[in-house]
């Protein structure tokens, strides 16, 4: 199923796609890279774009959009209520899920917003194979809880294992025994997974699922903002599914969850968000608050031109050579920095290329936040711009300890569309030659530490001068090279 292949055996990710329109983007040299990130509080959210050479910050918001798309902007009709933008969204999204309902959001944590204020109440707990940050603190602030319940496989950080966003369902099974059903406020299926790798959950394993909330009546909830990626591993690793049609998937995903709520920045492409169902009931106590939280039930916060780019975009996600664009990308990176001695989670998922910060600065102590470190250390190195996904991300328990993270990841994301192979060869590059230096990074430690979503605002310094030691080396051996 993999378009095309090479002569060479060599694992090539070939764009079916060419640019119509570029941004040129800069590299600093690493001087001014080190002084940047100090100014950004070694917190590469805080980074200016201008000082960035690679984005690999997220794949939301992000993904070059396709000529239909941008065409498709233009016929926007604009209005606070009933426009028939709306109609042809819907249509679309009754098209790709076959769910009758739709109820748009700004962004994805919008989505989340309406279903914790709908379904949590203080004390009930949301069962889910693993936590996204902002599904996690939107339900805790409503004084929900939240268990994980992912396969055990998930946590590994190396492994061949197909879909390590599964859920354990023994343990599924056993904490519903525990809770009973009436403390349970949903089980939801983040497929795939963000925070562990972008790794995919298996058609098998979300029918499994969703048949046992069924049973015990409890609501099931599909997160499908990373979907794209997961229907391409549906396709190419579940057999059972490689020779059925795309829409006939989506289709099934509409019918075995109560609800679907997505980020239309990643799904789609675009910047927006929304609810599915196909129940009028489930339909009725979520849409209150979508005018209250969002806008007029007919565009919920999302611009109208985003909205026809989304249904063009919802449709181009049927199509095989567009969803394989990130895997294949993300693989090529993984393999580079395979075999280049790079420990990386494994196997490649979707969303992008993860390092393995535990064991790429094992001297580093996990509440000096090794994968921020090395999220600094990949920016100075090569003005790649990453995603620390570990204890920074996490928020302190009550009593003010750290929440060590079960993984400490950098995640260098792939929007869609975006990067190219020689993008690819110049990360493993830099990030090969980090780890051949890693000696010289150390720990970092909080100087601002906000109490929610730490990550989003936090300030930190090294905790010595090891960026001017790593500048240093870096001019050492590349000489005058950026
Ligand atoms: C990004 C993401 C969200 C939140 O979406 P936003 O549009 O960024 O608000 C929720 N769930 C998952 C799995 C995501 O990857």
């Amino acid at each position: 199923m993999e378009t095309v292949t090479f002569r060479s055996g060599a694992y090539v990710p070939l764009e079916m796609h060419k640019a119509r329109i570029v941004q040129r983007v800069n590299l600093e040299p690493v001087e001014r890279r080190r002084d940047a990130m100090a100014e950004a509080g070694f917190n590469t959210f805080l980074l200016k774009n201008r000082e960035v050479f690679l984005d690999m910050l997220t794949d939301s918001g992000v993904n070059a959009m396709s000529i239909e798309q941008q065409a498709a902007m233009l016929r926007a009709d604009d209005s606070y209520a009933g426009s028939e933008t709306f109609f042809r969204l819907e249509q679309a999204l009754q098209d790709f899920f076959g769910t009758r309902f739709f109820l748009p959001t700004h962004q994805g944590r919008a989505a989340e917003n309406v279903l914790a204020n709908t379904f949590v109440s203080p004390g009930s707990v949301a069962l889910m194979n693993f936590h996204f940050t902002t599904t996690k603190a939107l339900i805790t602030l409503l004084g929900g809880s939240v268990l994980e319940l992912v396969s055990e496989a998930g946590l590994e950080i190396e492994s061949d294992l197909a879909f390590k966003g599964d859920f354990d369902l023994t343990r599924l099974d056993a904490e519903i025994a525990r809770l009973g059903p009436e403390k349970i406020s949903f089980v939801r299926v983040e497929a795939g997974t963000n925070l562990i790798g972008g790794q995919p959950v298996s058609m098998a394993n979300m029918r499994a699922v969703a048949a046992r909330c069924k049973e015990a009546g409890i609501l099931s909830v599909l997160d499908a903002s990373l979907l794209a990626d997961n229907l391409y591993f549906i396709k190419t690793r579940e057999a059972e599914c490689a020779e059925r049609a795309l829409v006939d998937i989506t289709r099934e995903l509409g019918q075995l969850f109560d609800v679907i709520y997505f980020s239309a920045r990643k799904l789609g492409c675009v910047r927006g968000g929304g609810i599915v169902t196909n129940d009028e009931e489930l339909y009725r106590r979520m849409r209150g608050f979508v005018p209250l939280f969002e806008g007029f039930l007919t565009y919920g916060g999302m611009s109208v031109r985003e909205m026809e780019a989304l249904a063009v975009g919802i449709q181009e996600t049927l199509d095989f050579d567009v969803i394989s664009q990130t895997p294949i990308f993300v693989r090529a990176l993984t393999e580079e920095l395979t075999s280049l001695g790079v420990p990386v989670v494994t196997p490649a998922g979707g969303l992008g290329c993860h390092l393995n910060a535990f064991k790429f600065l094992e001297h580093i102590p996990q509440d000096e936040y090794p994968a921020g470190a090395l999220a600094a250390a990949v920016f100075i190195a090569g003005g790649i711009r990453g995603m620390e996904r570990g204890t920074l991300s996490e928020q302190r328990n009550p009593d003010g300890s750290e929440q060590l993270a079960e993984m400490e990841l950098v995640r260098l994301a792939f929007p869609k569309r975006v990067f190219t192979l020689s993008h690819v060869k110049y990360i493993a590059d830099r990030v090969s030659w980090l780890f051949e230096n890693r000696a010289l990074v150390g720990g970092l430690r909080f100087v601002e530490e906000p109490e929610t979503l730490r990550f989003f605002f936090g300030r930190l310094v090294p905790v010595n001068d090891w960026p001017d030691r790593l500048v240093a080396a870096f001019r050492r051996d590349f000489g005058d090279s950026l």
